[in-house]
């Protein structure tokens, strides 16, 4: 009985060996596998995973959940059920398990950031993005066009699809992005709210300026009252909506201590993408009736 080797080089994975020849760990144990499936166990060792050790392979040994484990596709709390288990509310069979207690793992590295630091850091964040999410948003607004003359199929698209994506994307990037690598700096759904409502106020404001001043050279009162009171209230909600999703990715990180799914904060920021895209493009029919 040879060692396993401890050679951390790739023609060392199991696939790369050669046929017939069970070399690894699991191999050894008494209850004689054959040699496919002591591979596939290795591959599946704890800690092995690139994230977070994926229950994908057979034979891997029962583990009941002993911490908050939601759901990907419904959100139900798996907790007390057996890893793999199809959830009791929807069926689906959750790929991934809780890393051992004590692994090198991202809940290891997650838990010791959220054990430091001050929460104080947390709001300063929150307005550090909010003060710098308003201005990088504007670079979207930027790109609206049709202003006068005639309004083309391109300007109608730009106006109601690529603007409004482009926009509400925006306005919560930062925040995203803080979510995605350094989740631990929010520690309240509030800070993340501040962060991107915050950005939306600012970018409304910013855009109201250069619409009544430089798009709009003499506006009138009703336009200006307009997009003071419903265009502001349109930023601020479609973004307060967009940031339901994130914040819901973002507490399923820090509670769980499991790498953030951000593709499941998607569907709020499409909501808002269509609310503000209708608004456009109901914006610009009562501009053509006016006409
Ligand atoms: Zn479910």
């Amino acid at each position: 009985m040879s060692e396993p080797s401890r050679d951390p080089s790739v023609f060392q994975e199991p696939h790369m060996r050669p046929a017939g020849k069970p070399t690894s760990l699991a191999g050894k144990s008494p209850d004689e596998r054959r040699p496919d499936e002591s591979q596939i166990d290795l591959l599946s060792a704890s800690g092995q995973g690139v994230h977070e050790e994926p229950d994908i392979f057979p034979n891997r040994s029962p583990d009941v959940l002993r911490q908050d484990w939601s759901c990907s596709q419904c959100g139900y709390n798996l907790r007390g059920l057996e890893a793999g288990h199809p959830c009791p509310e929807c069926g689906h069979r959750e790929l991934y398990r809780p890393a051992p207690p004590g692994s090198a793992s991202y809940a290891g590295w997650l838990a010791g950031k959220l054990a430091g630091g001050s929460p104080r850091v947390g709001w300063l964040t929150a307005l550090t993005l909010a003060l710098a999410g308003g201005p990088l948003a504007i670079l979207a607004a930027l790109f609206k066009s049709g202003q006068s003359g005639v309004a083309g199929l391109s300007t109608l698209i730009l106006a109601v699809v690529f603007g409004p994506a482009a926009e509400e994307a925006l306005k919560i990037a930062l925040a995203w992005c803080v979510v995605e690598v350094k989740p631990y700096l929010f520690r309240r759904a509030g800070q993340i709210r501040l962060a991107t409502v915050g950005a939306a106020f600012l970018f409304a404001v910013i855009e109201n300026f250069i619409y009544l001043n430089i798009y709009v050279p003499n506006p009138s009162l009703s336009l200006v009252v307009w997009r003071w009171t419903v265009c502001v209230a349109l930023h601020t909600g479609c973004t307060l909506l967009a940031a339901n999703g994130l914040i819901r990715v973002w507490r399923r990180t820090v509670t769980e201590l499991r790498p953030p799914e951000l593709s499941s904060g998607l569907p709020e920021l499409a909501w808002a993408i269509i609310i503000h895209g209708f608004y456009n493009l109901v914006a610009i029919f009562f501009e053509f009736a006016a006409r």
